[in-house]
């Protein structure tokens, strides 16, 4: 079904922009460089702006939205809620809290059972690297350098992305080091398995040389996303977790963006078999409709505060109407078989036309993903692998990326664009037609970039 934009009213739009720019503060922006598009609505597959413009969301706002836009039993639920109980504080036992933990232990691996609830991903990770200090009584967390882990303090610190450097000042105790990553290898690997097994050399040198007794913990994103969606190698996270057993270290994976489907399972770490001490989620557990985030604590580190209190604690944890999207989201996952969905269009429909596209566009040097998750590592020459646009901290001079995105809008396509690359980030809900629709868009967006090779 095709959602019916509102009618067009450039005015309100130009109201809405003029008062945005006016008291609104942006993430990530130099204030005055902005130009930000006023949105009028969204469903579904689609979100529209006031000019009558309606753009296919192949971001699914900052790989968020994985059920789509509105959909109507998450948007029912968040009414029945409000109408019911708004809020109370986390002290108390709630029937929607009580439900969106348990499914949400239900569906994580092993013995993750205990569920503590935040408001986003960069919370989680704060608290999971608490956990992991209180737990060990050690200092140091290990974190990619290809990685991002939220903007808040230990987050900024542990994510390697260039946007930590203003913020590096304060990095106490956080030790960065070089994930598998083939087609840009640290470690001059020519194939998936010697970048394996050079990566996890490398991590248990590092390990040696910083001291094992003082690491608490290893923070990864199971499939590294902002950075690149990164699919590691068979083997490699089977192999940190043997690492982090071996010197007691807890192993902590960031499902934040690659959690809820958005992989084609409810969680990455199933398709290498891998359970993590922690695990940190946001995003897609209730596609963001209502803020939420949590991490999924294992028995034994919960043991660690049972007798002993957790010292930490956030006025909106397990808040009343997130959990009760939670909730509806994760049951309307499983009755419209989302996550199937997100399996499916991704090996059949995506995946092949992204390499067909590959195999026509002088400037995709490589395709990278699975599920509903997956990038463009887009370059200005495929043998030398040069990127499109240099690596730097601010986003700024980035001409030929700005140039591709603005033709992807102009064919009615929302694209994410971090870097060189631009990442195919579709809802899991997303048809094939609505996939063929936005892939074909994206074929003629990237003569665009083609024209930098
Ligand atoms: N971890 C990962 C893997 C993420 O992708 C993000 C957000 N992109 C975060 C943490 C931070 O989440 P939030 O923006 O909700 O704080």
């Amino acid at each position: 079904t095709q959602p019916s934009s509102a009618a067009a009213d450039p005015a309100a739009g130009a109201a809405v922009k003029a008062t945005d720019r006016a008291h609104v503060f942006h993430s990530w922006s130099a204030q005055g460089l902005i130009d930000p598009l006023p949105i009028a609505g969204a469903e579904g597959a689609y979100f529209w702006d006031y000019d009558g413009n309606r753009y296919l969301d192949f971001s699914s706002q900052l790989v968020n939205t994985n059920i789509g836009h509105q959909h109507p039993k998450v948007v029912a639920a968040i009414q029945e809620q409000a109408a019911k109980l708004c809020t109370i504080a986390p002290g108390f036992a709630v029937d929607v809290r009580s439900e969106a933990a348990r499914m949400v232990a239900e569906r994580t691996p092993g013995d993750l059972d205990k569920i503590f609830f935040t408001n986003g991903g960069a919370e989680a990770v704060e608290n999971a690297v608490r956990m992991a200090r209180l737990h060990t009584g050690r200092a140091k967390v290990l974190s990619t350098y290809r990685s991002y882990h939220g903007a808040t303090a230990a987050a900024i610190n542990l994510t390697g992305d260039p946007r930590r450097w203003p913020s590096d000042t304060a990095s106490a105790g956080v030790v960065h080091f070089w994930g598998p990553f083939l087609y840009r290898s640290a470690f001059h690997a020519e194939n998936e398995q010697q970048e394996c097994e050079r990566a996890l050399a490398h991590l248990e040198q590092t390990i040696a040389f910083e001291g094992p007794q003082s690491i608490a913990a290893i923070i990864l994103e199971t499939v590294p996303g902002t950075a690149g969606i990164m699919v590691p190698p068979a083997g490699y996270l089977a192999g940190v977790r043997e690492i982090c057993d071996r010197h007691g270290i807890v192993f902590i994976l960031d499902e934040v963006m690659a959690g809820f489907g958005r992989t084609g399972k409810w969680f990455a770490a199933e398709h290498f078999g891998v359970t993590p001490d922690l695990l940190t989620f946001a995003k897609g557990v209730n596609s963001g409709y209502v803020p939420l985030g949590g991490v999924a604590i294992s028995a034994e580190i919960a043991a660690t505060f049972d007798q002993r209190p957790y010292p930490g604690g956030l006025t909106y944890s397990g808040h009343p109407l997130a959990c009760a999207s939670a909730v509806a989201t994760m049951n309307a996952m499983t009755e419209e078989r989302i996550v199937e969905n997100a399996a499916e269009i991704g090996e059949k429909v995506i995946g092949p036309a992204l390499h067909e596209l590959a195999g026509r566009h002088p400037s995709v040097g490589e395709v990278r993903g699975m599920g509903v998750f997956w990038a463009l590592d887009l370059v200005k020459n495929k043998e030398t692998r040069e990127p499109l646009v240099p690596y730097n901290a601010s986003g700024a001079a980035n001409a030929p990326m700005a140039e591709f995105a603005a033709a992807c809008k102009r064919g009615g396509l929302w694209p994410f664009v971090n870097m060189n690359r631009t990442h195919v980030v579709p809802a899991c809900t997303i048809t094939e037609a609505e996939a063929k629709e936005g892939l074909a868009a994206l074929d003629e967006a990237l003569t665009a970039a083609d024209a930098h090779t």
